[in-house]
């Protein structure tokens, strides 16, 4: 059984407890859409296990969470034609993490497209989220 956290908004969709669209899964991380995306394809990878942030993960999960992060990003990059990815981890609330359950942001990225950093999250269009999320789930591999 893994650790979590009753408060932590990440464990719970872990759980199963809050809905979220999954992309994929193994037994040490899950995958999922961003409800606030900064690009098309914005996704996160977090481990089941309850950790803070970059300092705390256990070295195996933080290995799992980045193979994760790889396999979204070839899967982004073939399935959805980004011209490139970042990964971006936000370590500490002066890194601009929000969220204190580690997670490793999957960031598409298109030619041309407008993102700077830090960017500004807003609101996505649920269904658009879902429908790549979708999309990302039937071709990740
Ligand atoms: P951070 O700012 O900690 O690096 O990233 C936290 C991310 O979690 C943000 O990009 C934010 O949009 C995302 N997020 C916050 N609440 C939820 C939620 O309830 N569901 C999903 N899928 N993402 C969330
Ligand atoms: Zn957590």
């Amino acid at each position: 059984m893994s650790a979590t956290d009753p408060d932590c908004l990440f464990c719970k969709i872990v759980a199963g407890e809050i809905p979220a669209t999954i992309v994929a899964s193994d037994e040490r991380t899950v995958s999922f859409m961003d409800i606030n995306p900064a690009t098309r394809g914005h996704a996160l990878v977090v481990p089941r296990a309850h950790a803070r942030d970059l300092l705390e993960i256990a070295p195996e999960d933080l290995a799992a969470v980045a193979l994760a992060g790889q396999r979204l990003a070839r899967t982004a990059h073939a399935t959805l034609e980004a011209d490139g990815i970042n990964l971006i981890n936000s370590c500490g609330a002066d890194a601009w993490q929000t969220v204190f359950h580690f997670h490793l942001h999957v960031i598409p990225r298109y030619e041309g497209d407008p993102l700077r950093l830090p960017w500004t999250p807003g609101p996505g269009d649920m269904d658009s989220i879902r429908a790549t999320g979708e999309q990302l789930k039937e071709h990740y591999s």
